[in-house]
């Protein structure tokens, strides 16, 4: 017997039973929603320790930090071993993780700072601003636009000329100009050291290709590699993979192609279907049976799904006992009643003992929830939501990490200047200034302490509003000094708090109660940890680009109903799901219709898959028939396309609310506008 004492032919089935205990070498796991793949993954970690691998040789890749601390909580409740060597997380985490080792070689320090979207689109102005480009005849891109251009260049390899032909057609003649803003952005990165999010994958990649030496220390140590949810992987994360793998290394990747929805991002899905021909010898198991969900809502996915032209056919069966209920399709009045409509079924199911944890309310896009948050914010009900804003996004939550940022790497320009702004009296022109005031002091490349007081004190160019509390700031500097009176991550945000921000909060918000209470939700946060550099990677990296539900102070107490985009509900489950908004032009959404491109249309409806499949015993399908919100008017809603990829029979129609009338959608065919 195992060590563990894991039964594992009495927990797996069949094939997930050979997945687990295949041989080493390289393995791909390519089956349905709720088939139990991440479950797989999760064993083969087990039965590998069990086997008698050192969890320090394991490498765990997972779609979000949560799920890869779910994963490693779950193996430590399943096996005695010690798993604290074992590596998990995200892509980005494991990439800042063998950064901050190495950053020296790639001309950082250990101490570089992470930009978020936010500060990656003020560092672009600033190039863009230093550039002097006569945008009078011509429109220049955004920054936000610039920085999906460079983030899609960083990670589908693709060359920025032809990026901009294929994507941005209507920038062609600035193609030098952007180029030239590349290159003073990559460059002004490295100055202020600094990465963006998608340097953690890039650098990392060209660290192990530049240096044979760390690239066989790292194959030595990861020699096994588990990657989850692998249909979304981008050329970037893929590459990373092989190339740790070459020498040897088992991979075993779990995926399902019908669940590849970040394409827009750069994914690609072509990683998951070539991934037998470029591991040859590979072994390829498929898992045809759900344990997820009840067979009412299995057919209505698998009859969904099967509109696409998918390339790995599969067809799942249902390994739970028919429930007697179908799915609910609920067309609905408009917006307000849909998510009265919601609110209320909420409550009945929660009346009948479904724990609002054990429920989600699902859409395509973050402003299609906001009726809904008022609605349930007016009738009582708790809710976590994981698309929109995130704690660690909101502008209070920024303003303190920058005073820790700065005091760790006083070469981040963005943290600098973004303090200096919260000054009275100093605007941008004011905090460049500054900025070069401070450069000038040399003490932006220095290592020890500079004696803040003296040294800010010193800065040429603050104006006399400032003055007092730039005095101020350099006490606060001091007290966070390492070796100082506040130089642990909690201790940190207290004096930031106290010595300067809670004074800016009550000038500048009306609701400034809730976000001092943020501000403490983050100091108790800081409490787990003792190293700064470690709690300001974990809040970048809890912040955005993985689509991170954690962080949301909102996870630490349960009972809430979750209210999520259906891209951040991948991987998850819940007893009953609504799927709000499936109406022509919300979903799928009107820029998809309009482009009438099919490559398009087929993600949208794997997307709509991903939807439906996230439910265990009750599914709702509902739409709004008129959107008053939209600035041309009233317009009507046709029910989305995805709702008639299955036969009528699947569903139950409801009827809610009887005032108005449907309209006979197949006479009125040609009447109905799309909304966009
Ligand atoms: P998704 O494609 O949505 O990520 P998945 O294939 O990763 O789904 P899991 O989340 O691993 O599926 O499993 C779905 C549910 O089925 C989970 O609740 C899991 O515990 C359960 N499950 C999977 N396999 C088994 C099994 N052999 N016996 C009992 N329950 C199982
Ligand atoms: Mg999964």
């Amino acid at each position: 017997a195992p060590q563990s004492g894991i039964d594992y032919r009495a927990e797996l089935n069949e094939e997930q039973f050979s997945a687990v205990t295949s041989p080493p070498g390289p393995a791909l796991v390519i089956a349905g929603a709720g088939s139990g793949k991440t479950r797989t993954l999760t064993y083969r970690v087990a039965w590998l320790l069990d086997q008698g691998v050192d969890a320090r040789h394991i490498l765990l890749l997972t779609f979000t930090n949560k799920a890869a601390r779910e994963m490693s909580e779950r193996v430590r409740q399943l096996v005695p071993h010690d798993v604290s060597a074992l590596w998990g997380g995200t892509f980005h985490s494991i990439g800042n993780r063998i950064l901050r080792r190495h950053a020296e070689d790639l001309g950082l320090t250990p101490a570089f700072s992470i930009l978020d979207r936010d500060d990656q689109k003020s560092l672009l102005s600033s190039v863009v601003g230093s550039m002097d480009i006569d945008t009078k005849v011509r429109r220049f891109p955004k920054s936000e636009v610039l920085a999906t251009m460079f983030s899609l260049v960083e990670n589908t390899g693709v060359e920025l000329k032809d990026l901009i032909e294929a994507r941005y057609p209507y920038f062609e003649d600035w193609q030098k100009e952007i180029g030239e803003v590349h290159k003073r952005y990559t460059k002004r990165k490295l100055e202020t050291n600094s990465v963006d999010f998608d340097d953690l994958l890039v650098l990392t990649l060209r660290l192990l290709k530049e240096q044979p030496d760390l690239l066989a220390l790292y194959r030595k140590r990861f020699r096994h590699i588990l990657v989850d949810e692998y249909q979304d992987t981008n050329s970037v994360q893929c590459e990373l993979i092989d190339l740790l793998s070459a020498d040897g290394g088992s991979v075993m990747a779990v995926g399902d192609d019908a669940q590849s929805i970040y394409s827009w991002r750069g994914a690609d899905m072509e990683n998951i279907l070539s991934f037998p021909e470029r591991y040859p010898g590979c072994r390829v198991f498929k898992i045809e049976t759900n344990y997820r969900s009840v067979p009412e809502i299995l057919d209505l996915s698998n009859a969904a799904i099967r509109a696409n032209r998918s390339r790995f056919e599969k067809d799942l069966r249902s390994a739970r006992d028919q429930l007697g209920v179908k799915p609910a399709l609920v067309p609905l009045e408009d917006p307000s009643v849909q998510a009265r409509f919601v609110a209320q079924r909420l409550l009945e199911l929660r009346d009948e003992g479904v724990p609002l944890e054990e429920m989600a309310v699902i859409y395509r896009a973050h402003f299609q929830s906001l009726e809904l948050q008022m609605e349930l914010t007016s009738a009582g009900i708790p809710f976590a939501i994981t698309s929109g804003l995130r704690f660690f996004e909101q502008a209070h939550i920024k303003d303190v990490a920058a005073f820790l940022r700065f005091a760790t790497n006083r070469r981040d320009e963005t943290s600098f200047k973004r303090i200096a702004l919260l000054l009275p009296g100093i605007g941008a022109k004011g905090a460049d200034k500054l900025w070069s005031a401070w450069l000038a002091t040399g003490w932006a490349a220095k290592d020890e302490p500079p004696g803040w007081s003296e040294v800010l004190g010193g800065l040429k160019g603050v104006p006399k509003k400032a003055a007092k509390h730039w005095e101020q700031l350099g006490y606060i500097f001091d007290e966070m000094t390492p070796g100082g009176e506040f130089a642990k991550p909690s201790d940190m945000v207290y004096s930031v708090l106290e010595g300067m921000y809670d004074d800016h909060l009550r000038a500048s918000y009306d609701n400034y109660e809730n976000r001092r209470s943020d501000i403490e939700q983050l100091m108790s946060y800081g409490m787990g940890f003792d190293d700064v550099l470690e709690f300001l990677s974990q809040l970048s990296l809890l912040g955005s680009a993985d689509g991170e539900p954690t962080g949301d102070k909102s996870e630490l107490d349960a009972e809430k109903v979750t209210l999520s985009s259906i891209h951040q509900a991948k991987g998850l489950e819940w007893k009953a799901v609504f799927v709000i908004w499936l109406a022509e032009g919300q979903f799928p959404n009107g820029r998809v219709i309009e482009a009438d491109d099919e490559d398009m249309m087929e993600e949208e409806r794997r997307l709509f898959y991903v939807a439906v499949t996230r439910a265990k015993d009750e599914l709702y399908l509902s739409y709004p028939l008129i959107n008053p919100k939209s600035y041309t008017g009233d317009v009507i809603q046709r029910p989305s396309r995805f709702l008639d990829d299955f036969p009528k029979e699947m569903v139950e129609e409801w009827r809610v609310g009887s005032s108005w009338e449907e309209p006979d959608w197949d006479e009125r065919d040609d009447e109905v506008d799309e909304p966009f």
